[in-house]
């Protein structure tokens, strides 16, 4: 039923991380993680808000520490994706939360970098990096991270985002950042809209100059901004288990993803933090379809919306022709 071939857009690749590279890691580098099972790991994960999220983020995935750690991260994930029908993955990762320790941003571009060119070489899967800012750092550090990923768009960098706490940190203040990227050959792929409302979307697009947008979900809550985004094919990364577990969404039959399709809407489904939401990109796309979402509408729309060259875009739409989508249509049982 579910294997046919996917697109992800959104993928935090340190949310992606196994238990066994995180307790690996955390032995690796001589950091405490706040569990020592995969069952208190668990527990640990059962989160109350955004904030919460936060926290528990950043209590574990600050023991990924070194450029070895960063290329397995990406490995493993290409790897457990593409068990699971993706073709290709644009993963994010956060550099800028890693400075305060002393991890170096050439140690984390390097590690990224790495996995990219390994999971082509040992998989043969398409895989794009799109580092975010963390919404709480300095301008300063945001524009130097903007050109970072100017220096490696040929090691598989293709955006930069805008991620955190997004109550209280409107995307404007990082202009400047987006810029430097753009003139560079770096597109604008920010979240907004998912814990902030369509104010947080529009500042997304008109200051941030967005390609895509990370959720947007909360563009439901104005008709005017639903039909912009329809009428000018902004791709939103939608992410369903995600939204249900922060609370984004009461539920799986209550998100909004019927009314942004019925919009016209490009959307993508994706895993967000597959870890910490305990969700693989299957159940993602099932909870999808539960919901309406047409298999091929989707493989469509991550085409759209992916940022590899035109080449690359090819190969995917000769993966989405040659495969028969009669049999992916439909609500699963
Ligand atoms: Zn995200």
């Amino acid at each position: 039923m579910s294997a046919y071939p996917k697109i992800e857009l959104h993928v935090h690749l340190e949310g992606a991380v196994s238990p066994e590279l995180l307790f690996a890691a955390a032995r690796r580098n001589g950091c405490a993680l706040p569990f020592d099972s995969v069952e208190a790991l668990r527990d640990f994960m059962r989160f109350r808000d955004f904030d919460h999220f936060i926290e528990a983020w950043l209590a574990t995935t600050t023991v990924l520490r070194s450029a070895e750690d960063y290329r397995e991260l990406v490995l493993d994930y290409a790897r457990r994706a593409q068990a699971q029908g993706a073709v290709y993955v644009e993963g994010i990762f956060s550099p800028t939360e890693r400075l305060p320790l002393g991890v170096s941003m050439q140690e984390n571009f390097e590690g990224f970098c790495d996995g990219v060119q390994a999971a082509r070489e040992q998989l043969g899967i398409e895989v794009r990096l799109t580092p975010d800012i963390t919404r709480f750092v300095e301008l300063e550090v945001a524009c130097e991270l903007a050109e970072w990923c100017v220096r490696y768009r040929d090691r598989g960098i293709v955006g930069l985002g805008l991620g955190g706490p997004e109550v209280g940190y409107p995307p404007e203040p990082y202009a400047r950042a987006f810029e430097i990227a753009r003139a560079g050959g770096i597109a604008s792929v920010p979240h907004a809209g998912e814990t902030e409302g369509p104010s947080s979307i529009r500042g997304a697009l008109d200051a941030l100059h967005a390609d895509r947008i990370r959720h947007g979900v909360r563009a439901v809550d104005d008709p005017g901004l639903l039909r912009e985004l329809a009428d000018r094919r902004i791709v939103l990364d939608v992410c369903v288990i995600s939204n249900v577990c922060l609370g984004v969404a009461p539920s799986v039959a209550a998100h909004p993803l019927p009314a942004l399709l019925a919009a016209g809407i490009p959307c993508t489904v994706n895993t967000d933090d597959p870890t910490f939401f305990d969700c693989e990109l299957e159940a993602e796309h099932a909870a999808a379809r539960s919901l309406g979402a047409d298999p091929r509408a989707l493989f469509e729309a991550g085409i759209a919306g992916a940022l590899c060259d035109e080449a690359t875009k090819d190969t995917l739409r000769a993966v989405g022709a040659a495969h028969d989508w009669s049999a992916a249509a439909g609500v699963p049982s």
